[in-house]
């Protein structure tokens, strides 16, 4: 939108027009999608690999607050993808991601969360933000995510890698986890190759600008799988399961006994 008869200063206010400059100059974002994003507030839980470049993209466009969630520490291993971690081995992965934001841009608030995500806590962390962006390393953090946003309607974005592939969606209204995968697989440590993660987690910060902003279409009751490997990606259009118990709107708590094993939920 253009505004020929104000100022600079009237148009922009405080918005740090040089730091979002690339991203102003779009003319169907500029100043109005900036500001929408500077007073948004995500959660990102995990630190890891897809969270890395979850937590650097969308702290470099100006998200304005950003809670991370992770207990876990930088070990040398994680380096080969969990890039924002540099120099940070033996400290917090949370308190590592702080530091890196610190560095990359200012107008971002951090709070950090030492712990990991649990039926017990769910709720008071998802509690207040506008975007959860699932990036943990385990099924049974993302079937709690899942069933917590769900219930809390918040938007999550969901992503997860394996080797050279990786799929990505987003939840609104629309088909949850639980329709795409009714319970949980044996949980292992898949080998990934780092980019394949900076490719994921990338497509789940592009999905969280464009939730926060309103902008372009995001990926709500289609999933997207990737195979780097051959360089084929595809979509899948998703339906709601019949009997999704979070779809159909029964499940109204957390209770810790719909997350052991198999995560499957056995009490409504
Ligand atoms: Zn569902």
């Amino acid at each position: 939108m253009m505004h020929d008869n104000m100022t600079h200063r009237e148009v922009y206010g405080n918005v740090d027009t040089d730091r979002y400059s690339r991203q102003l100059m779009i003319s169907y974002f500029g100043i109005e999608a900036q500001r929408k994003l500077l007073k948004s507030s995500i959660l990102v839980v995990g630190a890891g690999g897809l969270g890395s470049p979850v937590i650097m993209y969308l702290s470099a466009a100006g998200v304005g607050r950003i809670s991370v969630v992770d207990f876990d520490t930088v070990e040398k291993s994680n380096l080969q993808r969990q890039v924002i971690h540099a120099g940070r081995i033996g400290w917090n992965k949370a308190k590592s991601a702080k530091r890196f934001v610190e560095g990359l841009n200012p107008d971002v608030e951090i709070e950090t969360v030492q712990e990991s995500v649990k039926p017990e806590n769910v709720m008071d962390l998802i509690r207040g933000h506008d975007v959860v962006v699932s990036c943990p390393d385990n099924f049974r953090t993302r079937f709690i995510l899942n069933d917590a946003t769900r219930i809390a309607g918040i938007p999550m974005v969901h992503g997860a890698i394996f080797e050279f592939e990786g799929e990505a969606m987003t939840i609104t209204s629309s088909p949850c986890y639980r329709c795409l995968y009714p319970e949980s697989p044996p949980s292992k440590v898949p080998g990934i190759i780092g980019a394949t993660a900076g490719v994921v987690g990338s497509i789940q910060a592009v999905e969280t600008l464009k939730i926060l902003t309103g902008i372009g279409k995001i990926l709500s009751g289609r999933l997207i799988r990737i195979d780097l490997q051959t360089m084929e990606f595809y979509e899948i259009e998703l339906k709601k399961r019949e009997n999704c118990p979070v779809c159909s709107g029964e499940l109204k708590e957390i209770y810790p006994e719909n997350y052991t094993d198999s995560c499957r939920i056995v009490r409504i």
